[in-house]
């Protein structure tokens, strides 16, 4: 074959295998959505097929050839063609050395795990999790070993989210946080709170799936090729630029929980409908990090979700599905509302001020399992500990402590800290975004198409062309720098409770 026919044998495999993860993506949503609970362990195996044959897809003598030979000659591509190759090589010179019967394993322990991680948040119930995470914890120890032999194992699962990332760096930037924010946090606590007694409920489900809609117009997501469902922990899955689902959780006693996930998905699914479609059948159609994803749920979500002009522009309709709850309450109060900082148990509820606690929390713990300083049977007793520690209240059960995220379940371990990271991006990444766009007056007429074609431009349309340094360093002209998140959590909150 000469370069021209690799090439296009490149192209073609790439297509095999966006379809492959097609495949198995859909039968992870449908796993999570409708699924009858007795089918868990017949879906689990077929999930452990699928993996392995993406699996042999990918370290397939043939494709290792090619491969190979297209890494050596890659000064010689074009520019998403070398970074394909070179995206797809590191994956297999790290997945040749991982057995493929451990592959298979680690899918089918984890869709189990996941099965039982809900029953125990449902039952209130960790011992039903427990053998389940224990193994899924050996396993990625057996994993990191594998594709890193000798390195550290935690550092190693970091690496998996956000390339590049070790403790090392992300010790320094959680202690300014804990520095900067937990003294605010305390100023914060002992003003005088707004009043949140109109957010108590009850609100008709029915009403609430209204709202979804309509935020989600407003937002401006293409709903031919985004849908939204229901699951216990809400999320983002994408099978292809022309199809990513969204999920969130109504309570009937919560209107912003349903409200904010909404808002926070949609900024994950415009994200990925947006990528340019010449990377369509490319490894590289897709976000560029989870942090990088992050910053673009957070930045609407809070950032222009959470403001007072987007505030402004949603409560009318707020007010008209939920007169009664409403009655008296202006946009104003709505807006101090939403914006309350309590120290609170559930991480995707947490307010703007506290969330990186949460994180950090989580942080904590996985980092000492994989120094092999915690068992599993001390984890929800640790986990009370620490949130009494950094937040300072008390957990009264384990669904709404330590059972209560998915990510663990799905075997993601060194996942949560690109949570916080992501948030810290999202701040720089407004501030350079408000030089160039009047985000206020998109609040005011209700139409983002500028907020949405500035974030195509920077970010959206780039997938994973670009590392997440780089990104940042092209969307805001510097490079990371935390202290715009402190800052703009400061300028809010002494705003906010200045009164
Ligand atoms: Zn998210």
């Amino acid at each position: 074959m000469n370069l021209e026919e690799k090439v296009i044998a490149l192209k073609e495999h790439q297509k095999k295998l966006k379809a492959y993860n097609h495949a198995s993506s859909l039968l992870f949503y449908d796993a999570s959505t409708s699924m009858p609970p007795g089918a868990a362990q017949s879906m689990s195996d077929t999930m452990g097929v699928i993996s392995g044959e993406i699996y042999s897809l990918t370290v397939n003598p043939t494709f290792q050839t090619l491969l190979h030979d297209l890494y050596a000659q890659r000064e010689m591509l074009d520019f998403q063609t070398r970074r394909e190759v070179e995206e797809l090589h590191l994956e297999q010179e790290k997945m040749k050395e991982v057995p493929k019967e451990e592959v298979i394993a680690m899918e089918e322990a984890q869709n189990l795990a996941n099965y039982n991680w809900e029953t125990a948040k449902k039952t209130n119930d960790f011992s039903v999790f427990a053998p389940h995470l224990e193994k899924l914890i050996a396993m990625k120890k057996r994993y990191a070993t594998y594709i890193n032999p000798g390195g550290d194992v935690y550092d190693t699962l970091l690496n998996e989210f956000e390339r590049g990332m070790t403790k090392a760096q992300m010790d320094p930037f959680f202690d300014a946080l804990r520095k900067n924010l937990v003294p605010l946090i305390k100023v914060v606590g002992e003003a005088a709170q707004p009043d949140t007694s109109f957010l108590a409920g009850p609100f008709d489900i029915a009403a609430q799936k209204a709202l979804s809609d309509y935020v989600m117009d407003v937002m401006g997501i293409d709903k031919n090729r985004c849908i939204l469902r229901e699951t216990e922990h809400p999320f983002t899955i994408e099978f292809s630029k022309d199809d990513v689902r969204i999920t969130t959780k109504y309570l009937e006693d919560d209107l912003t929980s349903n409200l904010f996930s909404v808002v926070h998905e949609s900024g994950h699914g415009m994200y990925e409908l947006s990528v340019d479609d010449a990377l369509r059948f490319s490894v590289l159609g897709a976000g560029a990090t989870t942090a990088i994803h992050e910053s673009q749920s957070r930045l609407w979500e809070n950032y222009i979700g959470r403001s007072l002009p987007f505030c402004k522009l949603i409560f009318p309709k707020v007010k008209e599905l939920f007169p009664m709850q409403m009655e008296g309450v202006t946009a104003e109060d709505f807006y101090r509302a939403v914006n309350v900082a309590k120290p609170s148990l559930i991480r995707t509820d947490a307010d703007e001020l506290t969330y990186a606690l949460h994180v950090m929390v989580r942080y904590e713990l996985e980092k000492r399992i994989f120094a092999e300083e915690l068992s599993v049977s001390d984890l929800p007793a640790e986990w009370n500990r620490l949130y009494k520690e950094y937040l300072g209240i008390d957990v009264p059960d384990d669904a709404r402590g330590v059972l209560q995220d998915a990510h663990w379940a799905g075997g993601a371990f060194g996942y949560f800290p690109s949570y916080a990271l992501g948030t810290a991006y999202s701040a720089q990444i407004y501030e350079a975004m408000r030089t160039a766009v009047d985000v206020d007056a998109c609040c005011e007429k209700g139409d983002f198409a500028p907020v949405r074609q500035w974030l195509t431009e920077k970010i959206y349309r780039h997938g994973m062309l670009y590392t997440a340094e780089e990104l940042i360093e092209m969307t805001c002209g510097a490079a990371f720098d935390p202290a715009c998140y402190v800052t703009y959590l400061e300028r809010k909150f002494s705003t906010l409770y200045a009164r």
